[in-house]
């Protein structure tokens, strides 16, 4: 049974979680930072106009530790597949820098795994249910070890986004992320839309054109990245909640297949669950959080770590001035009613990626 470990975010004895994340990194010392290894840590910089992501600090802290074991530590995340800043690699870089994720603050390289222009990719051959191969961003590959640090929060089309989140959509490259969408095509009701247009401006592919009393979506252009169901300001553009969020949810779990496989044993996770937030840090803006802060875990089992976040999460009071005030229950189920969050895991799992169960040491720090 995986041990997943687990600080509050309570202040205790006058100590807060920056302090205690740090005494955790250190408690566990992985054995894969090594001397001249060179170490990933895979974050998120936030979409731009998103506030919720994790703070750089946490990342500053755990590049000082990985230089005290003269093992040489890069921040990296890949390029998007929906327009906005995060979709081109200067642009990106722009991004993580306003966002305190700079050389000079980070004291290490902030790196675009798939390139300035996605095409530093690696095709790996699988033979798994969903997919023959699996495209990741080509710099991952240049990592000897790898801390992977996710805000655990909502998310559209899983339900709940985490590691398994943070490694497939994280580090697949552009096509790849292609192909776990691919099944989301939305569904039009026109008796909801009021032409605004707001969905072809949008879209990436250009796959919308909006002239009233018309409205047209090319299938063969859209890419699935769901762009325009989110920002549609009447749900007149949805998903079919049926086999698809699933599809989406194995598709997931079979790209993070690739990346633990490459690095077995090689990989420590860390899932803040702090600021939880109703949508992923994709979003251009952050909705107040849903539950009180709870903490940080730590593990090396991606399946443990996420099970325990949602185990954590699922029996907190919801809070007032939030988006699901007044609602009693599990979060990522009341927000996403169709979507079972925990579809990524079971699946995961059985993939061997790890386990649903789990030992959790709370450290009381
Ligand atoms: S964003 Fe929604 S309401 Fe506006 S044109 Fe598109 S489908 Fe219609
Ligand atoms: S139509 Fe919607 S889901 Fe398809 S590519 Fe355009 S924005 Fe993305």
């Amino acid at each position: 049974m995986s041990q997943v470990f687990f600080v509050s975010s309570r202040v205790l004895k006058n100590k807060g979680i920056l302090q205690k994340f740090t005494e955790l990194l250190e408690m566990i010392n992985p054995p894969f930072i090594q001397k001249e290894n060179n170490i990933l840590i895979k974050t998120h910089f936030g979409e731009d106009g998103n506030t919720a992501y994790i703070n750089p600090l946490y990342i500053r802290k755990t590049v000082d530790f990985i230089r005290k074991k003269e093992a040489y530590p890069f921040i990296g995340d890949t390029n998007t597949l929906y327009s906005g800043r995060r979709k081109n690699g200067v642009t990106h870089l722009d991004l993580a820098i306003e966002h305190g994720f700079s050389y000079a603050s980070m004291n290490a390289p902030v790196v675009i795994l798939d390139g300035l222009k996605s095409n530093n990719v690696k095709d790996i051959p699988v033979n798994l249910q969903h997919f023959k191969s699996v495209q990741l961003g080509g710099e991952f590959f240049s990592a000897d070890g790898m801390i992977v640090i996710t805000h655990v929060k909502g998310h559209l089309i899983a339900g709940m986004g985490a590691a398994i989140k943070n490694l497939s959509m994280g580090l697949g490259s552009r096509t790849q992320k292609q192909r776990m969408h691919g099944d989301i095509k939305p569904e039009y009701v026109q008796k909801k839309c009021i032409y605004c247009g707001l969905c072809a401006k949008v879209c990436p592919e250009s796959a919308i054109t909006v002239n009233k009393p018309d409205f047209n979506l090319n299938r063969d252009l859209c890419v699935g990245c769901a762009e325009c169901i989110t920002h549609c300001p009447t749900q007149a553009l949805k998903i079919l909640w049926n086999e698809k969020p699933a599809l989406l949810a194995e598709k997931m779990a079979e790209t993070a297949f690739v990346a633990i496989n490459h690095l077995p044993g090689k990989i420590l996770f860390f899932n803040f669950l702090i600021n939880i937030t109703p949508d992923c840090d994709c979003m251009s803006w952050s909705d107040n959080a849903l539950i009180n802060d709870i903490g940080v875990l730590a593990s090396y089992d991606p399946v443990a770590i996420d099970q325990a976040s949602y185990d954590l999460i699922s029996q907190q009071k919801i809070l007032n001035n939030s988006v699901l005030e007044d609602k009693d229950g599990d979060i990522f189920t009341l927000l996403r009613p169709g979507i079972d969050p925990l579809r990524q895991l079971e699946y995961a799992e059985s993939l061997g990626l790890g386990s649903r169960k789990y030992d959790a040491v709370d450290l009381k720090w």
